[in-house]
């Protein structure tokens, strides 16, 4: 497909997801206003973000903080939302307090108190969400919580990240592993709910609101099991370029 292709095909692909979203929401008896798309961009050259952004899009997602950031110089609105959705190394922690709205892939104690340290000295808060494995040992990142007998041993990390002063949690995210078919990811998703409700329950002060999860494949179900924020990527933009 040409450029002016896709600035068609992307326009109606995402309010076709808009729209399933709708649908998905209404089933489960929730307000569509409750779910938030967010367009994952990783992979994609730059005039497809822009395609988003002009279809309506004002979330997008990347997973490497220096892509993101090549898109960002190029797109400016300030009204424009940036997530960082991916496994966040070490040395990469700075470029995401200085320039990401929000970290859906915060993942382990020591990742936390780093971003914490920074987010002090820029003088901000950073919204960020606690990513959970639940899907069992394959897939890579994420507090362990396949395993409800392990939620327990979880809670001392969870009171460390809630510690840090210039963290704002906000709630839970998972990348379930692949599966068969959308409905198979269900169980997943209701896994990380049920989650999301035992640590309110544990830590009423703190904020669960946010449930991220749901990807092009299986985001309705997603959404019929609670999801505030879906991350789709190809589903919106096509598939990704091989690197
Ligand atoms: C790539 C990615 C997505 C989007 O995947 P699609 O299948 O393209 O919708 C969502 N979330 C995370 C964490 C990703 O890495």
């Amino acid at each position: 497909m040409k450029r002016d292709q896709w600035e068609n095909a992307i326009r109606e692909n995402y309010h076709a997801v808009l729209e399933r979203i709708t649908q998905a929401a209404r089933r489960a008896g929730r307000s569509p206003e409750s779910v938030r798309l967010i367009v994952v961009t990783k992979g994609q050259p730059l005039f497809k973000a822009e395609a988003a952004v002009r279809a309506g899009a004002r979330d997008l997602g990347e997973n490497y903080p220096e892509e993101g950031m090549e898109k960002m110089l190029a797109i400016t609105r300030p009204d424009v939302h940036w997530h960082m959705i991916g496994h966040v190394q070490r040395r990469k922690a700075r470029l995401v307090v200085a320039h990401y709205d929000m970290m859906h892939s915060l993942d382990s104690l020591a990742l936390a108190q780093r971003l914490n340290r920074l987010a002090a000295e820029a003088r901000r808060m950073l919204p960020v969400l606690l990513e959970f494995n639940v899907g069992g040992e394959s897939s890579k990142f994420g507090w362990p919580a396949w395993d409800e007998a392990q939620w327990e041993a979880l809670l001392p990390d969870i009171e460390g990240v809630l510690a840090c002063e210039h963290l704002l949690v906000q709630g839970v995210m998972t990348v379930p592993p692949p599966v068969a078919s959308p409905e198979a990811e269900r169980p997943y998703f209701q896994q990380l709910r049920r989650l999301r409700d035992f640590l309110a329950q544990r830590f009423p002060k703190a904020t669960w609101d946010e449930l991220s999860m749901g990807m092009s494949a299986d985001f309705e179900v997603a959404v019929e099991e609670g999801a505030t924020l879906v991350r789709v990527g190809t589903a919106i933009l096509g598939p990704r370029p091989p690197k």
